[in-house]
């Protein structure tokens, strides 16, 4: 892949990373603009389309081989960015909106409880109506950005309906707590806290009980575009393992001339191509304003599986020099296992799939 200023802007991150190191790369990342693509003019985005945005992505993720901060960016575009421009009140746009896409404030989505996890309509979290507004209690876990959000996208239940918040770190009530993974170790993770959260009533996303489509729309987005970053990684990952595999020798030829590695290499090299074809399609439809329910399910799933096959073979090929640390090789598997669940598993994607070809568990229509 070609330099960019990007490469320059944000280097792979180090061995040791705190929250102050992971909310200055993403600050980083709105400096650069990467938070201003496919925005409408008014919002102050910069003229660009799906197609941009990928190809920034994916630069992002060539430049720091960094899982973490790829889901970083993700949960700040897809959880708080894209929801506020399309649900936001004149309020809402105007406090929240400049900071977000500037990355003076980062942002996030809690959805996740430890009720309920791939089915969100299972929440307990609860907003209660009140003379001042809306009393939120919630306990969310797995919140990326979590304990470095200025504000996040909180779910909960108004009258058994999930409905969607815009809750500041400055709220009353609003607590975190850190939660250590072991992957994605560029992300920061934690759970939110609201205990008596007293909001205005004008901190309500949409209308009451939107709380569902809200969420559909920003998963899909995410899962269709995750994987521009993650695919700028695994270019990296592939010239990494194609570098080794000339330079290892193996009794007297090089590692790569043995078929059982050549061939392994051909299907990462494929594996990646078919992902970037993936998400290319998706940039299509989303420029052409076309649903992307399936595609993205189906980029989802395809590009999480083959990342996890394609860093398990990339730590096979590199032999034991695979498992040192500096590599940054098998750090991509946890990586990987990460990618199977977050922004919903592979299970449900093919849930996802298999209703929207009229069958299965999620189809809604008469058999
Ligand atoms: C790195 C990371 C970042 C995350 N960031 C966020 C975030 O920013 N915000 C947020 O709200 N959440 C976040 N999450 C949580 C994530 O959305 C959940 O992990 C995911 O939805 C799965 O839920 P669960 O982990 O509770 O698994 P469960 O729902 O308990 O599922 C466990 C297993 O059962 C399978 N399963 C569940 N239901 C079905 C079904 N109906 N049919 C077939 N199989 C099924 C699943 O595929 C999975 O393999 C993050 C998770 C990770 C790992």
């Amino acid at each position: 892949m070609k330099q960019t200023n990007i490469e320059s802007a944000i280097s792979p991150p180090p061995q040791h990373i705190d929250n102050n190191l992971r909310l200055a790369r993403l600050r980083q990342c709105g400096r650069v603009d990467l938070f201003k693509h496919a925005l409408p003019a008014q919002f102050g985005g910069v003229n660009t389309d799906f197609p941009q945005l990928v190809e920034h992505h994916k630069q992002l993720g060539y430049s720091t081989h960094d899982t973490g901060l790829i889901l970083a960016v993700n949960a700040h575009v897809w959880g708080t960015v894209f929801p506020l421009i399309k649900h936001a009140n004149d309020l809402q746009v105007q406090e929240w909106l400049p900071g977000l896409i500037s990355g003076k404030l980062i942002g996030g989505h809690a959805i996740t409880e430890a009720h309920s996890g791939s089915d969100p309509s299972a929440m307990r979290s609860k907003a209660i109506a009140n003379q001042h507004g809306y009393l939120l209690n919630a306990d969310k876990c797995y919140i990326t950005n979590a304990t470095i959000a200025d504000l996040l996208v909180v779910y909960v239940m108004l009258d058994d309906q999930p409905t969607g918040f815009v809750v500041s770190k400055h709220d009353s009530g609003f607590h975190t707590e850190p939660t250590v993974l072991k992957s994605c170790r560029g992300a920061s993770m934690g759970k939110v806290l609201l205990d008596n959260c007293q909001l205005d009533k004008s901190r309500l996303l949409g209308k009451p009980g939107m709380g569902l489509q809200l969420i559909q729309q920003a998963l899909e987005l995410e899962r269709a575009y995750i994987f521009a970053g993650i695919s700028g990684i695994m270019e990296w990952q592939l010239e990494q393992i194609i570098d080794y595999s000339r330079r290892r020798q193996s009794g007297t030829v090089h590692l790569g001339k043995h078929q059982a590695i050549s061939h392994k290499i051909a299907d990462m090299k494929l594996r990646l191509d078919t992902i970037q074809l993936w998400v290319n399609q998706c940039a299509t439809l989303s420029n052409n304003q076309q649903r992307i329910t399936l595609p993205a399910a189906q980029t989802k799933l395809y590009a999480s599986e083959a990342f996890l096959q394609s860093s398990l073979d990339a730590v096979h090929i590199m032999g034991a020099h695979g498992l040192d640390p500096d590599t940054g090789i098998t750090e991509l598997v946890a990586d990987a296992m990460a990618g199977k669940l977050f922004s919903g598993s592979s299970e449900i994607q093919k849930n996802i799939i298999a209703a929207l070809s009229g069958t299965g568990d999620g189809f809604k229509g008469r058999i």
